[in-house]
């Protein structure tokens, strides 16, 4: 549909909405006049940051009066050497949020075509809107859980950018090797595949591998990481794409100067170098995603398998509800829009505070929106 001249926006830009986060503890803390409200929301860090990107955050603020270093040279040149890359094969974003967004604009003409998964991260749609660039939403298999073959389906010969969130937000499912492998072989050529492995720290799937390690099946493959997750500085806003120096060169074109600040700089430069900091939150993730899983279980509700830091999950009626049920009782969590109106992301906390979900979905409170309880067994006393 063409824009009419008199229109103040073009017609792309009249569909965006604002990107709607998360509640935060202290908006829900001021409308209920509580305190010690509990977000399980936006798959952060339970935890917090380690205390080492702490003091880098302090010592850098003294630097404030000064532009940051706009190639975060030092930060990428860390990174490179993570991942055993080029500096040129890294370049950094205001979150990886940024990096959907200028690969949506670096990659896709307005005459070309992206192909992502839905349900998955919203950015992805975000960030093809905003370009103006045609895209396909490809379904996953009953809502939940990722169809390679229908994504390779839905490539055309426009298609450009393929975006692959694994694990995937909100349903937690994961692409093993075998799968990837395929992806990444049989696209065409001209595609860049994007995996977006956001919560790549988490899975312990045996068949689970990052696209890191596929980089000699394909030239145009960009991964995607954020510091927003398991390290625990969502609040900086940092995230990095790797990818060959070609592709890499035009994100770095396309880029804000500066786009990533000096707090972000210092503070996710720290994160990289804590790795136990990283390992402990790993490994109590790992200990509570079967235990809560198999309590949501317990009380009939549905939970999809997850490789991630949360769990979605089914309930029997309107998960706003729920939600707004749970807002009532000081715990924030993620209604989601359709199809997955019934559910319910939940971020995997401590164990205290997962406990403490789990007290309150066991409370009166919630007692109208759970399964009713199987009846006992006969002879048994309840
Ligand atoms: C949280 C998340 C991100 C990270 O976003 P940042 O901008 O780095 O905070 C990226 N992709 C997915 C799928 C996510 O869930």
């Amino acid at each position: 549909m063409p824009t009419p001249p008199s229109a103040l926006v073009p017609a792309n830009v009249a569909r965006m909405i604002p990107y709607k986060p998360g509640k935060p503890a202290e908006e829900l803390e001021r409308e209920l006049g509580i305190s010690g409200a509990l977000k399980l929301a936006s798959n952060e860090n339970p935890l917090g940051p380690s205390p080492r990107v702490v003091a880098a955050v302090r010592e850098a603020a003294g630097g404030l009066a000064l532009y940051p270093d706009g190639v975060a040279y030092a930060l990428r040149e860390a990174l490179a050497s993570h991942h055993d890359v080029t500096m040129d094969e890294v370049v950094t974003g205001n979150g990886s949020n940024e990096l959907i967004d200028l690969i949506c604009r670096t990659f896709p003409g307005r005459d070309e075509h992206v192909v992502y998964g839905k349900p998955s991260f919203v950015c992805y749609w975000l960030g093809c809107t905003a370009a103006g660039v045609p895209y396909t939403e490809v379904p996953l298999r009953d809502d939940l859980h990722w169809d390679v073959d229908a994504m390779l389906a839905a490539v055309r010969p426009e298609t450009k950018v393929l975006f692959l969130a694994n694990p995937n937000n909100p349903t937690g499912a994961y692409v093993g090797e075998a799968d990837l492998r395929r992806l990444l072989s049989e696209l065409p050529e001209r595609v860049v595949a994007v995996i977006d492995e956001a919560y790549v720290e988490f899975p312990d799937a045996p068949d689970y591998v990052s696209a890191l390690e596929l980089r000699h099946l394909r030239e145009r493959l960009l991964v995607l990481r954020t510091f927003s997750k398991a390290y625990g500085i969502a609040a900086l806003r940092v995230g990095y794409a790797v990818g060959p120096a070609a592709l890499v060169g035009h994100l770095h074109s396309m880029r804000a100067p500066f786009n990533v600040n000096a707090l972000g700089q210092a503070g996710a430069l720290a994160a990289l170098s804590d790795s136990a900091h990283v390992e402990a939150y790993v490994r109590l993730n790992a200990e509570e995603r079967p235990r809560v899983a198999k309590a949501l279980e317990a009380l009939g509700l549905e939970v999809a398998p997850s490789q991630a830091n949360f769990l979605l999950v089914g309930f029997p009626g309107s998960g706003a509800e729920v939600d707004a049920a749970l807002l009532r009782q000081g715990v924030i969590t993620r209604p989601m829009p359709p199809p997955l109106g019934r559910y319910l992301r939940i971020t995997l906390g401590t164990r205290e505070m997962n406990d403490r979900l789990l007290q309150t979905l066991t409370s009166a409170a919630l007692a109208p929106f759970l399964p009713p309880a199987p009846p006992a067994a006969p002879g048994e006393s309840r």
